[in-house]
């Protein structure tokens, strides 16, 4: 089997704008960034506010290995599948973060013959989103120190300033920083620190943005710190919400691309789904929906943590609907969660992997909770055997569970056949009974012991002494009724990330929390996940390189 970037490089891509027409896009609903990259216009969605939606598909995962467990490829295959099926399926994703590219996820991009494309662009700098979201976050930044530097009229405390600088990289030292060293030319020294882009608020508002005009409006709502009396300091206060929302005025355009077998995909936005809420933009979803019968979409991370935030934050926030979920599983992690150890995955173990559907099990539940039909993929590895394969399709017919073995890594749409068609047949079910796991209306406090008890399944919750100041504080401001983006490992449905499969007995601890006002929704950081996250041993990035005639290489 040749590389991703292999079968990038051999694969014919349509001209965009072949792409564009084939979605009865007009010349004035998209711009071409170069050959096979445009971008949609801001307006187009509320050009086809009439036009019936189609099908929302959720695609999700159990809790995954360091590697990711395909939900990207899943997603990537099941559109090119419905497409072969005579469905006409848009694919929206998030934008890949130059973070973990070059540390050690490998892209978000999909992988082997379930790709979007081009994928080096994608994975590097794109249309250049990130960079616009970066100068914006950073422009605040400057301006804020600026403020105070320049006599303070607004009386900000400099040590409570919680508007951080980012940076799209993996980079530990800029955890903590001090700036404005040097003597008065130099400014007013303070703590700082960064944030990777993706966690940042910006990203988070421009992905929640319903609109050119509600980005400004979230922008301007934005808490940057507080007065010496406490008192919030935002961006309106400061008259930035302008400024800010012209650099962004290209960036809250969606991307429109297309996968290996020349399915339209719409990438846009991409927040984390550990720390920050994992979805792509709202925009690109609602207008993937109007152009499409389907629209396969992706949230990051497990159900725990992506789903539960497209669910409570992202489809409340863009009025919605979602049609049915596929719940993602995997051989290997279902045999880490069953006890096995990372070096030991390839060999064939059924009792390990009968140990380990409890993980899949907790999820299903989860979907259930929310109340929307699903079907469980099962995305085949190479190293998977029949067996084993056969193991999981097995426990779910067992439990009448709707599932499907997938091989769209090796195969593209043509290994995702049986899913689309069980997709198709589910998002029509009736049976469903949508309802959120927490109502805007309970206390910060309830949502978080509701998401922590019904979603990972704690005893309860336990606050620091910061996070109940941070809370009752919130809840002062007026802020109790906003959604909670909880900040979570991903390896685990505790927050510790050493405990797999399905663990009982434990207790959530909320460490602290961060007013995202202009997202609007607070988040809950629990265990010791940062905002900024580190490097590995060894860097995908050693990998890396580019011949004297522009070919690239390893980038997976
Ligand atoms: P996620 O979205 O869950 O993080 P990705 O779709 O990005 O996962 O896939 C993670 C990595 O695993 C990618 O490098 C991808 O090429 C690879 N991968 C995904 N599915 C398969 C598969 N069935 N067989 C082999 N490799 C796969």
């Amino acid at each position: 089997m040749p590389t991703d970037i292999e079968i990038a490089q051999n694969a014919t891509l349509k001209p965009i704008g072949e792409i564009a027409e084939n979605l009865d896009l007009a010349d004035s609903d998209w711009e071409p960034y170069g050959h096979t990259k445009a971008k949609l216009s801001d307006k187009l969605l509320e050009k086809l506010e009439k036009k019936q939606d189609g099908k929302i598909i959720l695609v999700t995962s159990i809790n995954p290995t360091p590697a990711g467990e395909g939900k990207s490829t899943v997603t990537v295959g099941l559109g090119q599948a419905l497409n072969r099926l005579g469905k006409k399926a848009i694919i929206a994703l998030r934008e890949p973060s130059l973070g973990p590219v070059m540390g050690m996820k490998g892209g978000a991009a999909g992988g082997g013959y379930s790709q979007v494309l081009p994928m080096e662009d994608i994975n590097l700098h794109f249309t250049g989103d990130l960079h616009a979201i970066t100068s914006a976050n950073n422009a605040l930044s400057a301006f804020i120190d600026n403020h105070i530097h320049r006599g303070n009229e607004l009386n900000i405390d400099p040590r409570r300033i919680e508007w951080k600088r980012v940076m799209d990289m993996n980079d530990r030292v800029l955890r903590q920083i001090v700036v404005g060293l040097g003597g008065p030319l130099r400014g007013v020294p303070r703590e700082d620190g960064f944030n990777i882009t993706v966690a940042s608020e910006i990203m988070a508002i421009l992905c929640l943005a319903t609109s050119l005009e509600n980005l400004k409006e979230r922008i301007a709502k934005i808490v940057v710190g507080y007065t010496y009396d406490e008192e919030p300091v935002t961006v309106k206060d400061l008259k930035m919400e302008g400024a800010l929302t012209l650099l962004l005025k290209d960036a809250i355009k969606p991307n429109l691309v297309q996968t290996v077998e020349n399915t339209p995909a719409i990438i846009h936005g991409g927040p984390f789904a550990n720390i920050a809420h994992g979805c792509n933009s709202i925009m690109a979803t609602k207008t993937a929906a109007k152009l499409g019968d389907y629209v396969v979409t992706e949230s990051g991370f497990g159900a725990d943590l992506g789903l539960e935030k497209f669910l409570d934050i992202k489809s409340r926030a863009g009025e919605f609907d979602t049609d049915a979920v596929v719940i993602v599983a995997t051989v290997r992690a279902l045999k880490m969660h069953g006890g096995v150890a990372k070096d030991d995955l390839k060999s064939e173990n059924i009792d390990a992997l009968e140990a380990g559907m409890v993980n899949l099990q907790k999820h299903i539940e989860t979907v259930e909770q929310f109340g929307l039909p699903y079907v469980v993929a099962i995305n085949k590895f190479p190293n998977d055997t029949e067996a084993e394969t056969d193991y999981i399709t097995d426990w779910c017919e067992a439990r009448g569970i709707d599932a499907a073995l997938t091989d769209i890594w090796a195969h593209g749409g043509e290994g995702g056949m049986e899913l689309a068609r069980n997709v198709v047949q589910t998002a029509q079910s009736p049976e469903r009974n949508f309802q959120r796991i927490y109502e805007l209306e309970d206390s910060l406090d309830t949502k978080i012991r509701k998401i922590a008890q019904k979603v990972y399944g704690a005893d309860d919750i336990e606050l620091t002494a910061k996070a109940q100041k941070q809370l009752a504080f919130y809840e002062k401001q007026g802020w109790g009724n906003l959604p909670v983006c909880m900040a979570k490992t991903q390896y685990s449905l505790s927050d510790d990330p050493s405990l797999l499969g399905r663990p009982s007995g434990f207790t959530i601890t909320v460490r602290e929390l961060r007013a995202s006002i202009g997202a609007g929704f607070i988040v809950v950081l629990t265990g010791d996940m940062m905002t900024m996250p580190g490097l590995p041993k060894k860097p995908a990035a050693l990998n890396m390189d580019v011949t004297e005639d522009g070919k690239i290489r390893g980038l997976f």
